[in-house]
C-alpha cells in the first residue's frame, strides 16, 4: 500500500475498517520500546523483529508473513491486529504522518507544536478516514505528539540497546 499523503490541517473523523491493507506491504519501523512492550506480551523477538539498513542507518522493523507480506501480527481471518493494546508507535500513527519537511503536496503548510516546526498528512487511500460512522476525531496536535515521540524514540534506538534488551529480557526468562 502506498501512502497518498494530504494535509492534515484540522481534524479528522476516522473510523478503522480493518480492510488490512496498512498491515501488508510496508516497513513497520520499530522502536527498543516497542520491542520491549510486545516482548513483555510474551512473544519472542526472534519472531518479529528484522533488520533493515537505510540511508546508512540500522533500523529494526516487524516480520512480515512470506505467503502475502502480511504483518506477523496480523489476523488474516478478522482483519484485526493480534497485539493491539502494544502495537508499535508507528502503528498507532498510521493512517496520519509527520514530517519535518514540506513534501510538497497541494494544500500543505507548517504546523507548529510546542516549538517545532512540522508538516502534518493523512493517507488518502486509507478508507478510514472521512468514514461514513465515524468513531473519533483525531487531532493535529495528538498527532504532532506521537510523531515527536516517534522521533525521539527512533533516534535512541540502536544495536547497543537492542542487545542489553535480549539480554534483559533471556535473564527475566531464566528466573
Ligand atoms: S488502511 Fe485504514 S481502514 Fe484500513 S486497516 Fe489501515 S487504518 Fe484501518
Ligand atoms: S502490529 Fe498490528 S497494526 Fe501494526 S502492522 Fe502489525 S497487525 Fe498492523
Amino acid at each position: 500500500m502506498r501512502f497518498k499523503p494530504r494535509p492534515f490541517t484540522k481534524p479528522v473523523p476516522f473510523k478503522c475498517l480493518y480492510c488490512l491493507d496498512c498491515c501488508r506491504g510496508r516497513h513497520v519501523y520499530l522502536t527498543l520500546k516497542d520491542i520491549e512492550k510486545i516482548a513483555g506480551e510474551g512473544h519472542d523477538p526472534q519472531d518479529f523483529v528484522t533488520f533493515s539498513i537505510e540511508g546508512g542507518k540500522l533500523r529494526f522493523v516487524l516480520s512480515v508473513r512470506e505467503w502475502d507480506l502480511g504483518c506477523v501480527f496480523h489476523d488474516p481471518e478478522t482483519g484485526k491486529c493480534r497485539i493491539h493494546p502494544v502495537r508499535p508507535l508507528i502503528c498507532r500513527i498510521y493512517p496520519f504522518m509527520v514530517s519535518r519537511k514540506p513534501l510538497g503536496v497541494e494544500g500543505e503548510k507548517p504546523f507548529e507544536y510546542k516549538g517545532e516546526k512540522l508538516w502534518l498528512y493523512y493517507d488518502e487511500s486509507c478508507p478510514g478516514i472521512n468514514a461514513e460512522e465515524p468513531e473519533t476525531m483525531i487531532s493535529p496536535e495528538e498527532i504532532a505528539e506521537l510523531g515527536i515521540e516517534f522521533e525521539r524514540k527512533l533516534e535512541r534506538t540502536d544495536m547497543g540497546g537492542f542487545a542489553e534488551l535480549i539480554e534483559r529480557l533471556e535473564g527475566d526468562g531464566d528466573e
